[in-house]
């Protein structure tokens, strides 16, 4: 926080709410372990706070949450140089915003192209500590068809190995999005095994970032190991995001 520049801080209302929103999502997490048989302790939330002001922000991390997620550059710079947390960047990143992305995120989501691999690491490259990245892999739809956004299961081997050679990154493991109107069991089992045959080839690579508000349970389920929360925690977004 800056000295002189008094932060706004979230409502009493707004607090009570975001604390009721994540006492219920923390429920449904350790339900979603319990029936997987479980840990909860192997799972972490990511709190995906998209379109939401920074005093949502600093409610949340007063209430215990370590991990938040942005999917905008600006957004993420804007609300990262103020508030210390671990930071995500869970969004599609182009190459021109790698600079900033590698200076204010510890960890990034959407790795899913080797220009995006030499640009992340030419910005990191001399950090004290490596950007974590995740390769974010094209899940098919039912019937088959890969997924807009991420690399195609075939192109992960490649992909980790750029990540794993580059300097000033670290190879974190795999992150997806369920495709829109497909079986979320179906998807993210098949993340499952991407992530199995990657961790055989790089034991470091342990992350599975799966399962958003509507699909939490069945990535749980598949062996998520980060969830990415957003409307359950902090409510229906004010715009398209
Ligand atoms: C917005 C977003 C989320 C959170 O989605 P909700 O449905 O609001 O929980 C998770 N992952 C990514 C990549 C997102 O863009």
């Amino acid at each position: 926080m800056t000295a002189g520049h008094p932060a706004a801080e979230a409502t009493r209302e707004r607090f009570a709410q975001l604390e009721a929103n994540l006492a219920v999502v923390r429920r449904s997490i350790a339900d979603a372990c319990d029936k997987a048989g479980r840990d909860p302790a192997e799972v972490t939330l990511v709190a995906v706070t998209k379109t939401f002001p920074e005093s949502d922000v600093r409610a949340l991390a007063k209430l215990g949450v370590t991990d938040v997620g942005e999917n905008r550059e600006s957004e993420l710079k804007r609300k990262a140089a103020d508030i210390e947390v671990t930071w995500h960047f869970v969004g599609q990143l182009q190459s021109n915003k790698a600079r900033s992305v590698a200076r204010y995120a510890d960890v990034v989501h959407s790795v899913d192209r080797d220009s995006l691999v030499v640009a992340l690491a030419k910005a990191r490259a001399g950090a004290d500590t490596p950007l974590r990245c995740l390769i974010q892999v094209a899940l098919s739809d039912d019937a088959g068809r890969p997924q807009r956004g991420g690399v195609v299961p075939e192109g992960v081997p490649a992909l980790a190995a750029a990540i794993g050679g580059a300097d000033g990154l670290e190879l974190g493991g795999v992150m997806a999005v369920a495709p829109l109107g497909a079986d979320p069991a179906r998807a993210f089992a098949e993340l499952a095994d991407v992530a199995a045959a990657l961790r055989a080839e790089h034991p470091g690579a342990t992350w599975v970032s799966a399962g958003m508000s509507g699909d939490l349970e069945a990535a749980v389920g598949c062996g998520a190991t980060h969830v990415r929360i957003g409307r359950a925690l902090l409510g229906t977004r004010p715009r398209a995001g």
